[in-house]
């Protein structure tokens, strides 16, 4: 579904992706994880375009997006195209992000209706039908302040999947979170692997990136420093800033 060769991205002096590669194929779970600072962030950032960047390509379902200008001045081409790709990956925020003045059922409503105009009654009906199905359809009426962490980030997973994308980002979804409430969330992200989506998840949890992941990159300091299948990558990694790292993790 998304691509990314050789991505650079700088914020002015500093350089935070030195040329990164990914590919999330259709029902694939991805998992990026590394040291705070690796530009785990910036890299799902990237995918969805809320991030410019100054090198390399970004292809979404093979297309590659149109840039004008180069370098520092690089900018995508076609706005209609960024629309496209930003609609078809749903990104879903460490923070939640809801809207406070706004219930559950208005939050997940209102992007499907505004951005893709499509019909109320349709959108409604597949509001309530992805708030069932994270557990919390008996919330719609309710305020975000009226939740707990992990209903609300349950109702922000809602509020991406009601916008029917081709492929959910996670940046840090459990963070947030008690180890109580976390578990809730962790359950929802492993039904939605379990039923063939398309996945990139950024995460401290490393036995979520082990249980769900079919690619597990490993980021430090803007490169990929190693990728494979979790097995491999938590049972026999071979570089030792992994080592490192996992053993700190633990
Ligand atoms: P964490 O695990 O703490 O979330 P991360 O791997 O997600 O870390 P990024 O947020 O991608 O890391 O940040 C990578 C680098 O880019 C860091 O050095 C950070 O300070 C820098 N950075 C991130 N956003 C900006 C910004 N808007 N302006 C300037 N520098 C930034
Ligand atoms: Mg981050």
């Amino acid at each position: 579904v998304i691509q990314i060769d050789d991505l650079h991205k700088a914020y002015g002096a500093l350089e935070v992706l030195k040329g990164v590669s990914l590919s999330a194929p259709r029902g694939h779970v991805i998992s990026l994880i590394g040291s705070s600072g690796s530009g785990k962030s910036t890299l799902l950032r990237c995918c969805n375009l809320l991030e410019d960047s100054q090198q390399g390509e970004i292809l979404f379902k093979g297309e590659p997006l149109l840039w004008k200008g180069s370098g520092h001045n690089r900018r995508p081409a076609d706005p209609r195209q960024v629309l496209r790709i930003r609609t078809n990956l749903s990104m879903v925020f460490q923070q939640f992000n809801l809207w406070a003045h706004m219930t559950i059922l208005q939050n997940v409503m209102e992007a499907p209706l505004t951005v893709l105009r499509r019909e109320r009654a349709e959108v409604e009906a597949a509001a309530r039908k992805y708030l069932d199905k994270v557990g919390i359809g008996d919330k719609c009426d309710v305020f975000p302040a009226q939740l707990s962490g992990g209903q609300q980030q349950r109702a922000a997973i809602a509020r991406a999947l009601c916008m029917e994308p081709e492929a959910l980002l996670f940046d840090e979804p459990t963070s947030a979170l008690d180890p109580e409430l976390e578990q809730e969330v962790v359950k929802v992200i492993k039904d939605l692997a379990n039923e063939g989506r398309t996945m990139i998840i950024v995460t401290h949890d490393m036995k979520l990136a082990a249980d769900v992941s079919d690619h597990v990159i490993f980021l430090h300091q803007g490169l990929i420093e190693e990728q494979g299948p979790p097995d491999m990558l938590f049972g026999a990694p071979k570089s030792e800033r992994l080592r490192g790292f996992l053993s700190a993790t633990h």
